[in-house]
């Protein structure tokens, strides 16, 4: 029996975790460097038909129908004046059990979760060293060590199996931009269609709003440009300090209503950071989700490109395929996707917003344009 060590129990390594369940060639542990898995109640993610399609190999559309959503459309507004610009159908990529879904964060974690046993997660667990000897790998944690054949690095942005196997070369960037998450009750926003994703466009900032289930409360997530110094960047509690919250929030006053600001509960703000090249692990050792690569949020594929990237190690282990190059290629084009939607998002001149509204009215009824753009994406 291999054994295999993931380090890191979030979206990817989690769904990892439950891929290799019930295969008695191989045995798995889960390394967590916190005491529990922390879900934060409200907070939502968008799951695009890709990740549903390998989510419901391992059960997921037996989630209760209430504790999910599937938006029918993404509904394009400008913050300007509120007006709405045009509409994209992502249900059009939908099919009878696999369909684009809205969910609460927890909710994902928590189903993922609920299918391993409970020896499976070892908590208060971050490692300290890797060393290679021959076919072994050893894990040193702060009192013992383990051995394994096979690591495998999912441990999130800022990965310290990442950091320690590459000595350092491989940190993320910041990517100049804060993201606010909040929630907001449907009762506060009006002229919009709570059953779709609402997306609203503005100089330097846009906003995302949609339904996590059928409930009172929608999720926001503003993605607003914001210059940070290296000493702010280097700051991991940055978005805890009084001074940065305030700065924040009254920035994002400027860009929104008074009215929709005071409506947002439960702030939280993440600057984001992404990854700026790729690393190929040594000898049995291999990186995925934001570890593998972190991407920009603004094509909302950073939970379903962890979900896909997993799924892809699986079967490359089983069957002793290339992994790295494969999945480089993938993560390539929708980076190029996210950091180009997030430019077309951001525009403040009055020309070229005008001349973005044109394109977006004419490409999202487009076909053809869509399959390329969206369905290489969304269908694996
Ligand atoms: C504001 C925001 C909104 C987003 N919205 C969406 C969305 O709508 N749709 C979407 O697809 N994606 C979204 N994403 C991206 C998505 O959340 C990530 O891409 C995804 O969670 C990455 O999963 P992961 O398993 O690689 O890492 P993570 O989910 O970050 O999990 C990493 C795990 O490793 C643990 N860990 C960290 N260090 C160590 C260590 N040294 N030892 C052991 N364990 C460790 C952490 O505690 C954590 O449990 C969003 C991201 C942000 C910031």
């Amino acid at each position: 029996m291999k054994k295999i060590a993931i380090i890191g129990a979030g979206i990817s390594g989690l769904y990892l975790a439950n891929l290799f369940k019930g295969n008695k060639d191989y045995q798995i542990t889960i390394y967590e460097k916190k005491k529990s898995i922390v879900t934060e109640e409200g907070y939502g993610i968008q799951l695009s038909v890709n990740s549903i399609k390998l989510l419901n190999k391992i059960g997921f559309n037996s989630l209760p129908e209430e504790e999910k959503f599937n938006p029918k459309k993404i509904d394009f507004y400008e913050i300007r004046n509120s007006k709405k610009i045009c509409d994209l159908e992502i249900s059009k990529f939908n099919s009878e059990n696999c369909k684009y879904t809205t969910l609460k964060r927890s909710k994902l974690l928590q189903f993922l979760k609920n299918n391993l046993g409970d020896d499976v997660i070892r908590y208060n667990h971050s490692v300290n060293q890797i060393e290679y000897d021959n076919d072994l790998i050893t894990l040193n944690f702060d009192n013992h060590k383990i051995n394994c054949d096979y690591l495998i690095v999912s441990d999130g942005v800022f990965s310290k199996g990442k950091s320690l196997i590459s000595n350092n070369q491989s940190k993320p960037i910041y990517n100049n931009c804060v993201a606010i998450r909040a929630n907001i009750s449907k009762n506060n926003l009006h002229n919009i269609n709570n059953e779709n994703i609402s997306l609203f466009l503005g100089a330097n900032f846009h906003y995302v709003v949609y339904p996590l289930n059928r409930d009172q409360n929608l999720n926001f997530i503003g993605i607003l440009k914001y210059r940070l110094n290296s000493n702010e960047q280097a700051n991991q509690k940055l978005n805890e300090e009084s001074y940065f919250i305030e700065a924040i929030k009254s920035k994002l006053n400027q860009k929104i209503s008074a009215s929709l600001f005071e409506c947002l509960q439960n702030v939280k703000l993440f600057p984001v950071f992404v990854s700026k090249n790729f690393y190929n692990a040594p000898q049995n050792t291999f990186l995925v989700g934001d570890a593998f690569f972190a991407l920009s949020p603004s094509f909302a594929q950073g939970a379903s490109q962890s979900i896909e990237g997993s799924y892809e190690l699986y079967e490359s282990i089983l069957n002793n395929l290339d992994f790295h190059n494969k999945r480089m290629q993938r993560i390539k084009m929708i980076n190029n996707r996210s950091n180009f939607n997030q430019f077309a998002f951001h525009l403040s001149n009055p020309i070229m917003t005008l001349f973005r509204n044109i394109s977006l009215k004419l490409l999202t009824k487009n076909k053809k344009f869509l399959e390329s753009y969206l369905g290489k994406v969304y269908k694996n």
